[in-house]
């Protein structure tokens, strides 16, 4: 027998159809699209103002595959690490993460990684494969539901920047971020998504060609093309001018600024010429520096640059008239931070 289809696969306009080629009111379909969707469902008894025969049918028909949380760990900041186990067995994690004045979101958008990062915990797993629309938009409820619960407040903001590439599952981002963003589901601003990528050029292309709202961050590292493919091998074919290009149509069309992410290694991007290439590169598209600490993996080749190298970094950067921040890690303790997530549990 064929799994059961996620009622969640379908639209509004699909799910009349299917009612009323069996008999059942096309109304029902915005009552289940509410249930499904604003007041996140888990099964289908809990849509009580539905009859009997119709919870019956979809019992008999569909399912609903809400995420479920296999372990949940909290960190000494206050940062929860939820590993999530799929329908299909497979686990990816979120996180949240608790700040003074916002609780971030951090969502995977893959299972595994397609890219060989060589500083990345995700990148020794595989990509087994994209994650659905609504197993992303799962991911957002449940962080959502825990910040009530542990904080009392709710979630404010959504980083992409859990496991996977989510320009290499752009439809199903862009279909969660729909959900999460629409009345129909969470209302959230866009504005307050930030979808991070290694750097694919043609689909931040079609990013601004589709007039995307959300925010974009770029994973960058080295400002030097060789240097950036010895570390981050898918740049030797998409590499740096390409990326530039890309960055500098995205801007053109949607008139919003880059945020390159960047960790200082040493010996690897820590010298004057380093400061110099990500300089230069800032000047090409209005962009913003957030310099990263990174969150050790245990690979001896990496090893984070001193806090003086940071400052010099942060000096050069603000005297060229370029913004730039410094971001601590949070959850390192339970493997949690940045560049961490890899399922030890
Ligand atoms: N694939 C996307 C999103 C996931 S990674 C991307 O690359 O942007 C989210 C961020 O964590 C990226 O900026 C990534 O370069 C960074 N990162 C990866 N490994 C890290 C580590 N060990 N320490 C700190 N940051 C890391």
């Amino acid at each position: 027998m064929f799994p059961k289809k996620d009622i969640r696969s379908f639209n509004e306009n699909e799910l009349k159809e299917i009612l009323i080629s069996n008999s059942f009111k096309s109304f029902r379909a915005n009552q289940i699209y509410h249930w499904i969707w604003n007041k996140s469902a888990h099964n289908f008894d809990e849509m009580t103002n539905l009859p009997e025969r119709l919870i019956a049918f979809l019992k008999e028909n569909f399912a609903i595959n809400f995420i479920k949380v296999n372990r949940m760990q909290k960190s000494s900041d206050g940062t929860i690490k939820n590993a999530i186990e799929l329908f299909d067995g497979f686990i990816v994690e979120c996180v949240l993460i608790p700040t003074k004045d916002r609780i971030t979101a951090c969502v995977s958008s893959q299972v595994g990684c397609s890219l060989n990062c060589k500083f990345c915990a995700t990148s020794k797993l595989k990509r087994m494969r994209n994650l659905n629309p609504d197993e992303i938009y799962d991911q957002v409820v449940l962080i959502n539901k825990q910040s009530k619960e542990y904080y009392n407040r709710p979630l404010t903001n959504i980083v992409f920047m859990g496991m996977g590439e989510p320009l290499m599952n752009y439809n199903n981002v862009i279909k969660s971020i729909e959900r999460i963003t629409s009345k129909s589901g969470l209302g959230m601003s866009s504005k307050r998504i930030v979808v991070s990528t290694s750097g694919v050029p043609k689909m931040i292309k079609k990013m601004a060609d589709d007039n995307v709202r959300f925010k974009l961050a770029v994973s960058l590292h080295s400002a030097i093309n060789e240097k950036r493919t010895s570390i981050m091998p898918f740049n030797e074919k998409m590499n740096l001018n390409d990326l530039i290009d890309s960055l500098t149509y995205w801007y053109t069309k949607t008139k919003k600024i880059v945020t390159y992410e960047y960790v200082i290694w040493k010996g690897i991007n820590d010298n004057d010429e380093d400061i110099q290439a990500l300089i230069d590169l800032c000047k090409k598209v209005p962009s913003k520096v957030n310099l990263i600490q990174y969150n050790s993996i245990d690979d001896p080749n990496f090893v984070q640059a001193p806090e003086l190298i940071i400052n010099k970094y942060l000096y050069s950067l603000e005297s060229n008239k370029i913004k730039a921040t410094v971001r601590r890690s949070r959850g390192e303790d339970i493997d949690a931070a940045c560049g961490q997530l890899a399922n030890k549990s």
